[in-house]
């Protein structure tokens, strides 16, 4: 696992900011991992990805459906869809299963976001990257950057 970045994010509009300029470095078939508690802003970190994306589509947080997709186009040009997942809500990991959750974790065509990815427990993907936002005592956030690329994680 290579850390990459520490960076201090003040309010939602820079989370966003972020969001949109850290999207210029996906592409098709990355997984992007956010964990953090309730209200960490990893729905707003998204909702400026897909900004990033070009998304048209409102980015929200999925209360009954556990996966939204996008239609996006990455930095380079091509036509990307944009898989949003929060498995907050997961029942059991059993779930996973039913939902196809595989695919996510590897999508030639797209871009899987996944919020609260630890519900899935040690179900991995191969090559992600892993951010982890935290709370600042003033009300900032703080988001630790890391890249899993290829090996088995070990974590
Ligand atoms: P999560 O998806 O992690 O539960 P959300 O993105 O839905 O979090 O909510 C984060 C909330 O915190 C939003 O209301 C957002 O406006 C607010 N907020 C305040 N400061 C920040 C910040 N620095 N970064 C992100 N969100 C922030
Ligand atoms: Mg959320």
């Amino acid at each position: 696992m290579t850390q990459d970045e520490i960076v201090v994010i003040p309010d939602a509009g820079a989370m966003r900011a972020f969001g949109r300029s850290f999207a210029s470095r996906l592409g098709g078939g990355d997984v992007v991992l956010l964990h953090g508690d309730l209200g960490a802003g990893k729905t707003t970190l998204t909702q400026g990805i897909a900004a990033g994306l070009s998304v048209a589509s409102p980015v929200q947080s999925p209360t009954f459906s556990i996966v939204a997709e996008h239609d996006g186009v990455d930095a380079r040009g091509r036509a990307v869809r944009l898989y949003h997942l929060d498995l907050y809500r997961l029942g059991d990991p059993g779930d996973l299963e039913a939902l196809g959750y595989d695919q996510y974790l590897d999508p030639p065509d797209g871009i899987s976001i996944i919020e609260w990815p630890e519900r899935a427990g040690s179900w991995l993907p191969e090559r992600f990257w892993l951010l982890r936002i935290t709370h600042l005592p003033d009300g900032g956030r703080r988001i630790e950057l890391n890249r899993q690329e290829g090996e088995t994680p070990n974590r």
